[in-house]
């Protein structure tokens, strides 16, 4: 193990020293986290119209939440200090309004890398839902912003949370 990344493996308490067949405790929620096998049709038939999320897979290192959202739709403009944050397209089309007027439009199956520090504005394009598989790591601490510098969308004054 590489000597930097101890600052890393020192923030896992839970190491397995060898193979074991795989440790799932009673999920008591319909899709996780926790569940090894995660069936998206169900989800979107469970969760109905957008716009909605669904935090799906959390450990120390990872935070996965499907997003689905419907043409026009976007998030709170936000950034993050300690982490690159990166999507998987899965339905529709999006488009990521960044720092500098950077401007990513993306469709099913696209994959999309946010470096830290990068203003990220993301709304859904096109005439039908998208939904996006947001990768982060925890705390996943968000910098909330109260406009975006590429379109005239404003939100509230927000405290940095998660
Ligand atoms: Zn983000």
């Amino acid at each position: 193990m590489g000597t930097e990344y101890e600052g890393v493996v020192a923030a896992i308490n839970d190491v397995v020293e060898g193979p074991i067949p795989p440790r799932v405790e009673q999920v008591d929620n319909l899709f996780g986290p926790g569940l090894m096998h995660i069936e998206i049709q169900e989800i979107v038939d469970t969760m109905g119209p957008p716009p909605w999320s669904k935090l799906l897979i959390e450990d120390e290192r990872n935070r996965g939440t499907l997003i689905a959202s419907a043409p026009g739709q976007g998030n709170h403009a936000h950034w993050h200090s300690d982490f690159d944050e990166w999507w998987f397209v899965m339905a529709g089309k999006l488009k990521w309004e960044l720092t500098g007027g950077k401007i990513i439009h993306a469709q099913k199956g696209d994959i999309v890398w946010i470096p830290r520090g990068t203003v990220h504005h993301i709304v859904t394009e096109g005439d039908e839902m998208s939904m996006r598989f947001a990768v982060a790591m925890p705390p996943a601490v968000h910098v909330w912003q109260e406009e975006c510098e590429n379109c005239d969308v404003t939100w509230e004054k927000r405290s940095p949370s998660d």
